[in-house]
């Protein structure tokens, strides 16, 4: 449906809006209207919010989580267990699991899976970085915390080939419930009891 905007400025700002994931245009002429009742200091301030995130965000120079500034808050914590490692694919999954109040350990993340289909192979993801990080000495154990897909076991054993040579327990969380893509929306007891049941990795 063609819509008819009174200002170019309005249409480009629906545009804008409508980029983003779950946002029809019907929702973001809303939001935009919504906008432009707004006083202008406001409206600027969430403008700047998201310019400023956009440009200043960057990636924990160990873990690869997102942070304000180079060792995110995670790795610089002292009383977190250095020596244990739970690799994730995202962002999110790290959100999830630490909402689960049941690891205390450091993280990875990978920042994907292995997916020939896609094009995204091992090169693409952090691995040679968690590989330096676990050659660097003091870790004790790595946690898989990958989604239970065939990417995901792809990736789990491309992991354990490349660690299988260090003297670190390989461990994987209780499969039977929904993670990786769904790991975010797990609940958190089960996806805390599943992390505090992981197993030791079968190679299979
Ligand atoms: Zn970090």
């Amino acid at each position: 449906m063609e819509h008819h905007y009174p200002s170019r400025l309005l249409e480009k700002a629906v545009g804008e809006f409508a980029k983003l994931p779950g946002v029809g245009r019907k929702t973001a002429l809303r939001l935009v209207l919504h906008l432009l009742r707004q006083d202008v200091e406001s409206v600027n301030a969430f403008a700047g919010s998201i310019s400023k995130m956009r440009n200043e965000v960057k990636h924990c120079s160990k873990c690869h989580n997102i942070s304000d500034t180079d060792i995110c808050p995670i790795c610089a914590d002292m009383r977190r267990d250095s020596t244990v490692i739970c690799v994730v694919e995202n962002i999110q999954d790290v959100m999830a699991v630490e909402n689960t109040q049941q690891f205390d350990g450091l993280y990875h993340v990978l920042g994907g899976v292995i997916s020939p289909m896609d094009g995204i192979g091992p090169g693409d993801i952090e691995i040679e970085s968690l590989v330096n990080r676990v050659s660097e000495g003091n870790i004790k154990e790595v946690i898989l915390a990958l989604s239970s897909t065939m990417e995901g076991d792809t990736t789990n054993f491309y992991i354990y080939r490349k660690l299988s040579s260090f003297n670190i327990e390989l461990s994987v969380i209780a499969r039977g419930i929904s993670v990786g893509d769904e790991l975010e929306y797990t609940d958190e007891v089960t996806l805390g009891r599943s992390i505090s049941n992981r197993t030791p990795f079968d190679k299979k």
